[in-house]
């Protein structure tokens, strides 16, 4: 059966900024729903592996950076529902954490030049072609079917929170999530941070794949790009994960709370607003950035 137990719980974090500021900031555990099918790709593969298995494939081929969370995800769950798994890898072959736990999860690992990875279905064809139970996967898992996965995160809860923020890459979980929001027709307001600059394609996409429901984009969060970082961002998640226990990355979750909490301190919120901010996990993630944190 290709279904996992939705272990996420919402925590309160508690701060003297927001006391002072009058608000309460929660965060929704979805970190906690597998090491490794982590957070918000368990949700956007859930579907996408239904729908494979419901077609009788077996292989799953997909594709991503060399760091990337959604390969790690497919690896893993390839391996515990049983399908073979083959990512294809942009750039030229290296060797790093990520892939390291790809491979130990029997990931088969093909390395493009960055031109040829661009048309990934044509390279899925090139290479699978004539391989009847290869089943393609678009990079980070994107699209209506991830879509449909992330709009169930609010069916988890009864609470009801102000706000609700989500870190993007593509846009695909936080349109899912807002969605969600729409069919349950609550009053919660989706705010999105963007981790890459130049982010402005992604509101299209959120709008075509949520209905043009309508949502806050915060794009002065991506520390100068893709998984780019600075001091003072490395600052505040040393600060942050020191005085939570809650682990979060450069790449994502990080950029997410320090917008919440550069939100806070600038009185974006009312007085007596609950926030509830989508840990959408990805932490190992941090393996590959060692050299970055300076102790
Ligand atoms: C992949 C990933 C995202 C981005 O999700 P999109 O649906 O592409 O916007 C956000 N956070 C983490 C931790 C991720 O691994």
């Amino acid at each position: 059966m290709i279904d996992l137990p939705i272990y996420s719980p919402v925590e309160e974090i508690s701060n003297p900024l927001f006391s002072s500021k009058g608000v309460q900031l929660f965060i929704k555990r979805d970190d906690m729903i597998h090491p490794f099918i982590s957070g918000n790709k368990w949700r956007k593969l859930k579907y996408i592996l239904l729908e494979a298995k419901k077609l009788h494939k077996k292989h799953l081929v997909t594709f991503g950076g060399a760091h990337s969370n959604h390969l790690i995800a497919t690896a893993c769950a390839a391996a515990k529902f049983g399908f073979k798994s083959t990512g294809i890898v942009r750039g030229e072959k290296v060797e790093n954490e990520t892939l390291l736990l790809c491979s130990l999860f029997g990931m088969q690992l093909i390395f493009e030049d960055r031109e040829s990875y661009r048309d990934k279905p044509a390279l899925f064809k090139r290479q699978f072609g004539n391989d009847q139970e290869a089943f393609f996967i678009d990079e980070g898992g994107s699209g209506s079917l991830a879509a449909t996965g992330c709009s169930e995160l609010l069916d988890e809860h009864t609470e009801a929170y102000d706000h609700l923020f989500c870190a993007a890459g593509t846009g695909t979980t936080a349109a899912g999530i807002l969605s969600g929001i729409n069919r349950k027709s609550i009053a919660t307001k989706m705010h999105v941070v963007p981790v890459l600059k130049g982010a402005d394609f992604m509101k299209q996409e959120i709008d075509k794949l949520s209905n043009g429901a309508s949502f806050e984009f915060h794009s002065g969060y991506h520390f100068g790009g893709y998984a780019k970082t600075s001091d003072e961002l490395l600052n505040f998640i040393k600060d942050f994960t020191s005085s939570t226990g809650i682990l979060i990355d450069p790449v994502y979750t990080g950029k997410l709370v320090f917008a919440i909490y550069d939100l806070i301190s600038k009185d974006y919120f009312a007085r007596g607003s609950r926030i509830l901010a989508v840990h959408t996990g990805g932490i190992t993630g941090i393996l590959g950035m060692a050299d970055r944190f300076k102790f």
